[in-house]
C-alpha cells in the first residue's frame, strides 16, 4: 500500500502519488475508467482534474459510480470572476456526480492582474469561500506555474492548498516556497513530476518529486499500465542515492539546454506570443494528443508564433540562454502538422 502524506490544514491524508487527471483526456472511455479503477485498488487516493481537461471530469465520475471507494477529488476552474466561478463549480459537481468537492483550486493564475481579480469581492475566491460555507465544498486552492503568485497566496493565508510546478528541471520551489507552505501548514501538492513528459526517465523523475517531504505529487496517468509503473516506483523507499544525483544533473545539462522553465522573464514580447505556452507544445501534444488540440485556442497559438519577428529580444532576457527563436519556429511546425 501507497504511504499517506497529510495535506496541511486540511488534515487530509492522502496517498503521496496522486492521479493527474489530463491524460485520459485522450483515451477511450474503458481504458481511462480501467486505469482510475486500478489506480484506486492499488492505493491511490487522490485524484487531480479540471474543468479545462476535456471530458476528463467525466471519464472520473463515471469510473467513481459503482464502486465503493471514495478518493479525495480536486478540481479547478480558470474563472476569475464569481459568478462563472459557480457557474464551473457546478458543472463540476454534475460532470463528477458528486454533491460535494473536497479541494477546489483557482486554476494556473499567472498573473498579478489575474490574482487581484479571482480574490475581488465579486471574484472567483469569495464565491469558492460562499460554497464552502454552504458545505459544497471542503478546501479552497490555488494552482500557478508563478512562483511568485504562490508565495501571496501562502501569505494570505486564505488558501488551504497549492499546487505548483515541481521537478528535476524545475526545483525552485524547494528553495522557499514548500518550506514556507509546511510552515503555514498550507497543502503542498506538485504538479508535472516529469515535467509534463520531458523527462523521459519516468523513474528518476517520480523518485526525485517524491523525495521531497511534505509533497504530493499527481502524476498524469492513461492507462493501467501506466499506472502500475508509476505506483510501483511511489512504493520504494524515495531517497535520493549519489547515483541518482548523478544522473539528475547529466539530465539537468542536457535536457536543460532546451527546456524551458516557465519562469516568462523573457516577456514580454512585441508580437505578444506566449513564448511559454509554445515552448511546451510538443510535451502537451505527447499527453492529449492531436484530437485534443484541433480547438481554437490552438489556431490562435500558430497564429500568433507565425508573427514571430525573430528580434532575438526573448533570448536577451532568457537566464537560462535558451535558443528560443529556433524553438518558436520548432513549435509552429509542431503546430502546423497538427492543425493543417
Ligand atoms: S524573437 Fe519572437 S518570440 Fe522572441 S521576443 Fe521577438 S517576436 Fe517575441
Ligand atoms: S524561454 Fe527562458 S525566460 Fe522564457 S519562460 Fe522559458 S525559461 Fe523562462
Amino acid at each position: 500500500m501507497l504511504a499517506k502524506r497529510r495535506l496541511g490544514r486540511t488534515n487530509l491524508d492522502v496517498s503521496l502519488l496522486g492521479f493527474g487527471g489530463i491524460p485520459i483526456m485522450r483515451v477511450e472511455r474503458e481504458i481511462a475508467h480501467r486505469a482510475i479503477r486500478a489506480a484506486i485498488d492499488l492505493g491511490v487516493d487522490f485524484i487531480d482534474t479540471a474543468r479545462g481537461y476535456g471530458d476528463s471530469e467525466q471519464k472520473i465520475g463515471s469510473a467513481l459510480k459503482g464502486i465503493g471507494a471514495r478518493p479525495v477529488v480536486a478540481s479547478k476552474s480558470p474563472r476569475r470572476d464569481g459568478e462563472g466561478m459557480l457557474a464551473d463549480f457546478a458543472k463540476s459537481l454534475e460532470n463528477l456526480g458528486l454533491d460535494h468537492i473536497e479541494i477546489y483550486q483557482l486554476h494556473c493564475v499567472n498573473t498579478m492582474e489575474e490574482y487581484e481579480k479571482a480574490m475581488a469581492s465579486d471574484g472567483a475566491y469569495q464565491a469558492l469561500e460562499s460554497l464552502r460555507s454552504q458545505g459544497r465544498l471542503g478546501f479552497i486552492g490555488i494552482t500557478s506555474h508563478n512562483l511568485q503568485i504562490i508565495r501571496r497566496a501562502i501569505d494570505s493565508a486564505k488558501f488551504d492548498t497549492i499546487q505548483i510546478l515541481f521537478n528535476l528541471l524545475e526545483p525552485e520551489a524547494s528553495d522557499d516556497i514548500i518550506p514556507s507552505a509546511l510552515d503555514h501548514d498550507v497543502g503542498i501538492i506538485a504538479m508535472k513530476p516529469l515535467a509534463g513528459g520531458c523527462i523521459e526517465d519516468y523513474e528518476l523523475g517520480l523518485k526525485f518529486a517524491l523525495a521531497q517531504p511534505g509533497v504530493v505529487a499527481i502524476a498524469g496517468m492513461a492507462d493501467e499500465e501506466e499506472v502500475r509503473l508509476n505506483v510501483e516506483v511511489a512504493g520504494r523507499p524515495c531517497e535520493l542515492s549519489a547515483q541518482d544525483w548523478k544522473c539528475i544533473e547529466e539530465l539537468r545539462s542536457s535536457i536543460g539546454k532546451h527546456y524551458c522553465r516557465r519562469c516568462d522573464y523573457c516577456q514580454p514580447c512585441p508580437q505578444n506570443i506566449p513564448i511559454s505556452f509554445a515552448l511546451h507544445i510538443e510535451n502537451i501534444r505527447k499527453r492529449i494528443g492531436d484530437e485534443m488540440m484541433r480547438t481554437d485556442a490552438y489556431r490562435d497559438l500558430l497564429a500568433k508564433v507565425e508573427d514571430c519577428e525573430k528580434c532575438g529580444r526573448c533570448e536577451e532576457k532568457c537566464p537560462f540562454d535558451l535558443p528560443v527563436r529556433d524553438l518558436i519556429s520548432r513549435a509552429s511546425s509542431i503546430l502546423s502538422e497538427v492543425l493543417r
